[in-house]
């Protein structure tokens, strides 16, 4: 069908007595860069595996353009997987391995050199072509195994946590690089990660995965501003689940709702007025921490319970925030930043 790159249909997949992917049904644009995020164990690697055909659903089917593949092996799917440890061939020059693929298939040696370099172009490693694997550096190695997968030109890219062995400052310069070759190259990415910080920085959509189902799908506003369970809300960021009144004063309905941190102002100040169409919470600060550019204080309520919440550093003076470990503050936000979790 036109516009759908992958159709899950309640897929399954157990290993004995494990079950890793416990009945998943999804859709993937075209042209998407969408990214499978959950805790170890949640089922993201085997979903991945099964798209690509390493592994055979014990019900389900998969469809890739249309077409059902869930019989087919894995070079009968126009999908290419990057695995995490890159697996280059060490003894082959960068150009080699980039072009491998292509050789495989018989094309032509002048078209495979012409199709390795352009595909060396597009990740930014020009000129690195005669190099071996080890006289690269590890995001330079990334970007290699990358490329391989680009120059076939599949309709699908899978990528399991590539970036999970880079430092952290090459990861984030990665995070961003990779998108751009993705909106670039308009191929669709299926990105597997743990980490919520990259999902929610390099995604069209998100799935979050919660012991081998899909606890929601959606942009990575979605997923932050109204998460659908309360694992949503803890594993996306930081959640602060309350209870009906206390989060929201006005309507009050029964339920569970979840303010973000950066949402709740923290008054020192007890005479300073509530707002309207605000809520209000007193309490003890219980930790307070400085983290440059914000402060983070934990705030133990009277009613009982703990909030979290998140202050921009705007004044220098923020840097001695020891002093507010044990003061007495109020809590406020707005009614719209309580948000009710469906229940
Ligand atoms: P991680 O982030 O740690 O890679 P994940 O979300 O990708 O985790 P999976 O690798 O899909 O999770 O594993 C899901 C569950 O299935 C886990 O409990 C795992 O131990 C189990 N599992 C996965 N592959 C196999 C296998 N080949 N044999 C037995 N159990 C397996």
């Amino acid at each position: 069908m036109e516009g759908r790159a992958i159709r899950l249909q309640g897929l399954r997949k157990s290993f004995g007595d494990t079950t890793a992917v416990a009945g998943v049904d999804l859709e993937i644009r075209d042209g998407e860069f969408f990214s499978m995020l959950g805790p170890s164990g949640s089922g993201k690697t085997t979903v991945l595996r099964l798209v690509a055909g390493f592994e055979t659903p014990d019900r389900g089917r998969i469809e890739l353009a249309g077409q059902d593949v869930t019989g087919l092996a894995p070079f009968e799917r126009d999908v290419h997987t990057v695995f995490q440890d890159y697996a280059l061939f060490p003894h082959m020059t960068v150009e080699q391995n980039v072009a491998y693929g292509l050789k495989v298939r018989r094309v032509p040696k002048a078209e495979r050199l012409v199709r390795a370099r352009k595909a060396l172009a597009e990740v930014g490693l020009e000129g690195y072509g005669p190099r071996r694997p080890a006289q690269l550096s590890g995001g330079q190695r990334q970007r290699v195994a990358l490329a391989r997968a680009l120059v076939g030109r599949p309709r699908v890219l899978l990528l399991d946590e590539p970036l999970g062995a880079l430092d952290l400052k090459l990861r984030e310069r990665m995070q961003v690089e990779l998108k751009a070759i993705q909106r670039e190259v308009g191929i669709t990415f299926v990105f597997v990660t743990h980490d919520q910080e990259e999902a929610l920085t390099m995604s069209d959509r998100i799935a979050v995965l919660d012991r081998g189902r899909i606890a929601q799908v959606g942009t990575p506003a979605e997923i932050y501003e109204r998460p659908a369970t309360p694992f949503v809300a803890s594993f996306v960021g930081t959640s602060n689940l309350l209870e009906g009144e206390a989060a929201h004063r006005i309507t009050g309905s029964p339920g569970t709702y979840n303010i973000r941190p950066e949402k709740i102002r923290v008054l020192k100040d007890a005479a300073e007025p509530d707002e309207p169409e605000h809520t209000t919470a007193t309490g003890t600060v219980a930790e307070v921490v400085y983290l440059g550019d914000a402060t983070r204080f934990l705030v133990d309520l009277d009613g009982g319970g703990r909030l979290t919440a998140l202050q921009q550093n705007l004044e220098t003076s923020s840097a001695d925030v020891a002093a507010y470990r044990g003061t007495r503050v109020r809590l406020q936000w707005h009614h719209r930043h309580a948000v009710r979790l469906p229940s």
